[in-house]
């Protein structure tokens, strides 16, 4: 049955300048999958569904480009956590994944789905590292199919005892069969340490890509100090991994090298820069804000801080303009323009990731494009008064405001309350606090750092702020 908003703000895109265009009283209807009118006065057959948009915003649906979402499981366990720590504790190598059975990775992956789709998250690219048996493997894709998002899963097809990366990947490609969502889950490709491997573990991989047809790539970059994942983009590029033509996501690049920059031009390849994760971790963050011409927006592990865009967007726009308002102000003198718009920031977490993805048809409100739409309620306390919906989403918004969310023209959430495609949510997250609270009951402290970070690199002290004297 179509569907069509009434007399709504709609965010929409203009193909020709390549820019927003805002749409108000305006109608937006969808036919299948795909919006097929955006205008004044819509015609309509008789039996469509009518949703009265009145005081709503219409927002394409966000596009999240790095999550790792087994680790759900952690809500809360690591507030205070750093980088190093994370990669001990927390990681998919650290002992904490023994209390993990293949149904609790199911439940910790779903968890984390339902947090992103109630906050508006349409589209994920989820870096998949639950690869630790392949039994964990399928149940995490599993959860992928029951969200009713739209996927890229990129499992981490790693080596690891009892089964080899090809084993991993021919695995969920036979248990995939006849499973992918109707057609909302794509499979790709995690793969990391590409700096230190060889010749040949190159070519596994690049085949691994090719005998599965798999449509993404993506691979950790952290650069600077950090002894792994660095120069990715300029190593995938002498790795002739162009030649793959699939959309490559590097995550986080901090560090990037004027050489990692020029291969992301130069081969469409994108940044996903994860904000909080990047604050709160530490990875270092000097040069995305460089290169946002070629990134979007990521989660990373959601466990440690929000789940959604909506604050992902928000933290990265004023934490660009900080460090430029900084550098203007160590001058002496006095900051003459923003240095970043807030129309940035909302491209960042929709076209940006339809960009990264190769996806035209997504992250845009257009005749054409598939149905992933947020609306907001315009009405709240926090958003009366609004004129601009851009910087009304951007700045004013919360998760609250989101009434309703369309994955390809189906309810994800309804007038404020998910749309599970099986069961219900109290149910659902009664099992799943019980899980979490098992699992981080099991591992209440982090593991012990080393003497050196991976066994090379010396550890520094940071400075500590508290509000005691
Ligand atoms: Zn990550």
């Amino acid at each position: 049955m179509a569907k069509v908003f009434r007399n709504g703000t709609i965010i929409s895109w203009d193909e020709s300048s390549q820019s927003i265009k805002v749409l108000r009283d305006s109608d937006l209807l969808i036919e299948g999958d795909t919006i097929t009118a955006i205008g004044k006065d819509v015609q309509v057959s008789t039996d469509a569904e009518v949703i009265d948009a009145t005081d709503k915003i219409l927002s394409p649906g966000f596009i999240d480009t790095h999550t790792h979402l087994w680790q759900t499981a952690f809500r809360t366990l690591a507030p205070n956590t750093t980088l190093a720590e994370y990669f001990g504790s927390y990681g998919p190598w650290a002992p904490i994944i023994k209390s993990f059975s293949p149904e609790d990775i199911y439940t910790c992956t779903l968890a984390g789905l339902y947090e992103s789709l109630n906050g508006g998250t349409t589209a994920f690219l989820e870096h998949a590292h639950n690869n630790w048996s392949i039994d964990v493997v399928k149940r995490g894709y599993d959860a992928g199919v029951q969200s009713g998002a739209r996927l890229w899963w990129c499992v981490a097809a790693d080596d690891r005892q009892g089964i080899t990366g090809e084993e991993m990947l021919d695995g969920l490609a036979k248990h995939r069969r006849g499973n992918d969502g109707g057609g909302l889950v794509e499979l790709g490709l995690a793969w990391d340490g590409m700096g230190s491997q060889s010749a040949e573990e190159v070519d596994r991989k690049k085949h691994l890509v090719k005998s599965h047809n798999l449509t993404a790539l993506t691979h950790h970059q952290l650069g600077g100090p950090w002894p792994v994942g660095n120069n990715a983009p300029t190593k995938a590029a002498s790795n002739q991994l162009q030649d793959l033509d699939l959309p490559i996501i590097f995550s986080h690049a901090g560090f990037a090298t004027p050489s990692d920059i020029a291969a992301l031009r130069e081969h469409n390849w994108y940044l996903s820069i994860t904000p909080e994760s990047e604050l709160l971790y530490g990875h270092g963050q000097q040069t995305s804000r460089l290169v946002q011409d070629q990134a979007s927006l990521g989660i990373d592990t959601s466990f440690t801080f929000s789940g959604d865009l909506l604050t992902q967007a928000r933290i990265w726009l004023q934490s660009v303009r900080g460090v430029a308002y900084n550098k203007a102000l160590e001058t002496g003198k006095i900051p003459k323009q923003s240095p970043m718009k807030v129309e940035d920031a909302f491209l960042l977490a929709t076209r940006q990731g339809a960009r990264a993805l190769r996806r035209n048809d997504l992250g845009v409100l257009k005749v054409g494009a598939k149905a992933d739409i947020v609306v907001f309620d315009g009405t709240a306390p926090n958003m009366a008064g609004w004129t601009d919906p851009v910087a009304a989403v951007i700045l004013h918004a919360n998760v609250g405001d989101i009434k309703h969310v369309l994955v390809g023209g189906e309810w994800r959430k309804w007038d404020g309350k998910l749309v599970l495609k099986d069961g219900d949510w109290p149910s659902f997250q009664k099992k799943f606090a019980e899980m979490a609270r098992r699992i981080q009951g099991e591992n209440p402290r982090p593991q012990p750092l080393g003497e050196k970070f991976f066994g090379m690199k010396d550890f520094v002290d940071v400075e500590v702020m508290t509000t005691t004297r």
